[in-house]
This record gives C-alpha cells, structure tokens and sequence, in this order.
C-alpha cells in the first residue's frame, strides 16, 4: 500500500515540498494521519488524537506563513510511550498506567515541540522498556514492516516500526541497554543514543537511571542529526544533564556543528585517517554468518572511503549480559517502587489492608518481564547479596568502560560491529527461553554501561524468518560526545550507498 510520505526520500526532501508550497502542513497531518488508520495492523500507535495534531499543524503553518520556519517545522514524528505527553495517554506499554495522563511534557517531547515538529501521538514499547522484540507490551506485539511476523525489535518498536512503514519520518525513543539502535536494525531504519547527559531524562519514565538515554530514529544519518540537535541540551531538571563538555557548553546547535564540521570534504576519500577498530569479540560465536557478511561488506565500502580498519580488543564484552542484568533490574526495582497504587496507577478492587492493596495491585499492574526484573532487582541489592552481586557488577562496569577508553586513546577514532546477532526473530519465539532476548543484547549492552554514544544505520539484509530477506544493521560507537562525528561518518556511509532508501514491499 502506498503511503503519503513515500514520495519524500527523508526531512530534507519534505522540507523543501513545504517551503516552496507544495503541500500544507495540515493537508500533510491530515494525509498521515488518514495512513496511520489504514495500517492499525502494525500495532505501532498506542494514541493518537487528530485534533491535537492538528494543532500543532496550524501552529507549524503559521510559522511558515511568517516566513519563520525552522529545519523541522511542520514535520511529522511520534513519540516512544515512555516519554510524558500533556494531551496523549502515557502508558509505558504497561496496565499499571494504562490510563494515566501527565499532566506536563517531558523536555525531550518540549524541545521537538519548540521545534515546531507535528506529534502523531504516541508509539508502543515494551512494558517500562523492558525487553528487546516490543513483546511485552500490554497491548501486544508491534509487527515489523518488512515481514508481520517478525518483531521490529524492542524497546522502542512501535517507533521503529512507524518510521520504516513510513508513517512519519521521526520518532523519539530511548536506550537502556540498546533500544534505540536494537530496533533500528531490525527494522532497517537509523537511531542514534547520545552520550549518557546530553539529552534530559525528566519526563522519560525511569528504568534504569543510570543507563536511560533518550534517542532519535529516522531514515537517514542527515536527519539524525537535525533531531537529536533538537533533543540535546543542558536541562536543570535532569541531576545527570551534562552542562558542559570539553569546554563546550551542550547546547543546541553542538550535535549539527559537529556533525558538519566532519563533513565539509568534498574529495572522494572523506574518511581519510579515520581509524575503524573493530572489536574480534564482536565476530565471534552467536553472530550469524550472513549478517557478519553484510556487516563486513560495510567496512569494506568505509575503506574505500578512506577509512582504515585496526583490529582491536574489548575483552570484558560478554561480561556485559550478568553485569547489566544486575545493575539495570537492581535501579528498576528501586524506580519502579513508585507504583505502589496510592500515587499512580491500577489499584486492584479487593483488598483488606494497605500492603494487600499495594502488592495485588502490582500483580495485576505489572507483566510477567517487569515482575520478572523487580524481583532480580531487590534479590541482587538485599543485604547479603549486596557485595556479591550489585557491587561485583558495578566493577565490572567499570572495566567494560576502560576497555572502550584503551581503545580510543591510541588505537582507533570510531568502533564498529554488527548491532544484533541476528536478524529480527518471529514473533513469539523468544517466549519459550527466558534468556535468549537478553542475549541478542550482547553488542549494544556495554555502550550504555560506559555511557557512550552509540548509532546503527541499515547496512545490508539477511535471509529471517520464512528466508525473507530482513534489515541488518551496523553499529557505529564513539568516544564521549563524539556524536557529531558518528553522524558524519554514517552520512558519507549513506552518500555512497542505498541502504537507507529501501523501503517494505519494495524488492531489496
Ligand atoms: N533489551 C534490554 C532490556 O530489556 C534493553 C532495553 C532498553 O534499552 N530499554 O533491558
């Protein structure tokens, strides 16, 4: 089925369709929003509201009519169930709220809105974020575009999945341990999770403190970069938001400078000197043969760019599955507390006293993931445990850190490898092992353990389920706000290649 924004490649070519009059903001919204209806077999969106889009359309117009248009007024994104929205439900993909409304937006949803950007609602994640397939959403699994049977990937599926359908050409969603860029993979779309600071967590509803970072997803490195410079900035109500970094203060403007700063030579060997570590950890048991192949592929063209390959070591790197698996489920035990049916959230309808209420409430409001994490959580920070499991994984994140800045001080600039073992599963087959989700996770893991940013862009497809040829991905990481540079990178990647243009249904 042909949807409206097929015919605009990504942000830059809507862009110009609305600044030279071709087509209204509103006659957009209203176009996207009549696709949004026809492709309810997905399960993406969890709330949509016309007349609130609509809103923002006009105000998007106006601004054109003013001649005051910015890069991203009037175009058409959603945002990740996780993050609050004044208006739109939030639910966090879970029954504990599944009829909250917040009464604010988070900065993250704020800055986008300031940017003038037309919100379609909101897009289906896993419960709370938990998870790698968006299966463990309260209201079911999201379908990935390129094949209904298969998983867009989790956390933020219905937002990977919106944009690969090509319903919009931007979603918000966020990273714990692989999110943004996981998803991104599967579905054959980019995402990008910054460094842990640079965008604010107030108003994303809390997993793993410590490890949460918001993200953006669109069809190319180009468009990246325009929303995550919208979404990136110091914000006082965030404790962990980074006021300055290098001397530089994080404020809008840094991730697009950067990002051109890269990108302003115009020879046939952009990447001169850029030094591509390649970690053998990445190739080893448990990476299917033909996405390494498509994944190897991409060096290849990175170094006919002009890139050169070192081959590096992160020895630590299947340390990360116990040692997030400890830290994140210990900091959702503690963020999720909150939910204790007296200040949010489903209270159950019989109860005798107070703890009664609060613990039947729990059962009922929480899924199996999510009961699964909190019970892990509080196990690893009881008294006893503390110093065996919660300490012993803290120190292992610390030398999963130090193995990335060993090799960033004098081996390499970026470090690549594939984004998941595999391609997107079938739904439901992850069911039956209770493990194997958490190990898909084995590449993106660490980068969050570190806090360093991390991208994935299209780089090829693999025969999946039924063979079908799925999108396979490519995971770029950098050092410590080096964004720009990641982005730049994959722009060059994309200039030289097509991945990032095919579309479902189309032949790959
Ligand atoms: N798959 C990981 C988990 O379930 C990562 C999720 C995320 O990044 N939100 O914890």
């Amino acid at each position: 089925m042909a949807l409206f924004l097929d015919q605009y490649a990504d942000i830059f070519a809507l862009r110009h369709a609305l600044d030279s009059k071709q087509i209204s903001v509103k006659e957009l919204t209203h176009a996207v929003l009549g696709d949004i209806k026809q492709t309810v077999s997905l399960n993406a969106f969890v709330d949509v509201q016309p007349e609130l889009s609509l809103a923002q359309a006009e105000i998007a117009e106006q601004s054109l009519a003013r001649g005051q248009a910015g890069a991203l007024t009037g175009i058409p994104l959603a945002h990740k169930d996780i993050f609050v929205t004044e208006g739109w439900r939030t639910t966090a993909g879970s029954r504990m709220l599944a009829n909250y409304r917040s009464p604010f937006d988070a900065t993250v949803v704020q800055a986008l809105l300031k940017a003038q950007t037309v919100s379609l609602g909101k897009l289906s994640c896993d419960e709370f974020a938990m998870g790698s397939g968006n299966e463990h959403a309260a209201t079911g699994p999201v379908r990935n575009p390129w094949d209904h049977e298969v998983v867009p990937g989790g956390s933020s599926g219905g937002s990977a999945a919106a944009v690969a359908a090509g319903l919009i050409l931007g979603a918000t969603g966020t990273d714990t341990g692989g999110s943004v860029r996981q998803p991104a993979a599967l579905s054959g779309i980019c995402g990008i999770k910054p460094t842990y600071g640079v965008a604010s967590r107030f108003g994303m509803i809390a997993y793993a403190s410590s490890l949460d970072q918001a993200g953006v997803m669109a069809r190319s490195a180009a468009d990246l970069a325009l929303l995550l410079d919208a979404i990136s900035g110091f914000d006082p109500r965030d404790a962990t938001s980074i006021e300055t970094c290098r001397g530089v203060a994080n404020a809008p403007g840094r991730i697009l400078s950067d990002y051109a700063s890269f990108n302003d030579t115009k020879n046939t060997q952009p990447l001169a000197g850029l030094r591509i570590g390649v970690p053998t950890e990445y190739f080893g048991d448990g990476l299917n043969n033909n996405v390494a192949q498509a994944v190897e592929q991409a060096l290849v063209v990175l170094e006919s760019l002009g890139a050169k390959r070192v081959s590096i070591s992160l020895p630590n790197t299947a340390l990360s599955i116990p040692a997030y698996y400890v830290i994140a489920p210990a900091e959702a035990s503690s963020n999720l507390a909150r939910y204790d049916a007296v200040r949010y959230g489903h209270r159950t309808e019989n109860y005798t006293d107070l703890a009664d209420m609060s613990a039947r409430s729990r059962t009922e409001g929480f899924g199996e993931e999510v009961r699964k994490r909190i019970m892990i959580g509080t196990y690893v920070l009881s008294h006893g445990y503390y110093d065996a499991y919660y300490l012993q994984a803290q120190r292992v994140r610390r030398l999963i850190a130090q193995d990335f800045q060993r090799a960033f001080a004098d081996q390499c600039d970026v470090i690549m490898g594939p984004v998941t073992p595999t391609v997107a599963p079938a739904i439901g087959s992850l069911s039956t092992d209770p493990t194997a989700e958490w190990l898909g996770d084995i590449y993106t893991l660490s980068v969050n353990l570190a806090g360093l940013p991390g991208l994935s862009i299209p780089c090829g497809f693999a025969p999946g389920h039924r063979s079908q040829p799925l999108p396979v991905g490519l995971q770029m990481i950098g050092n410590y706000f080096d964004e720009g540079r990641l982005l730049a990178v994959a722009h060059q990647f994309q200039l030289a290649t097509d991945w990032h243009q095919r579309r479902p249904g189309a032949s790959t």
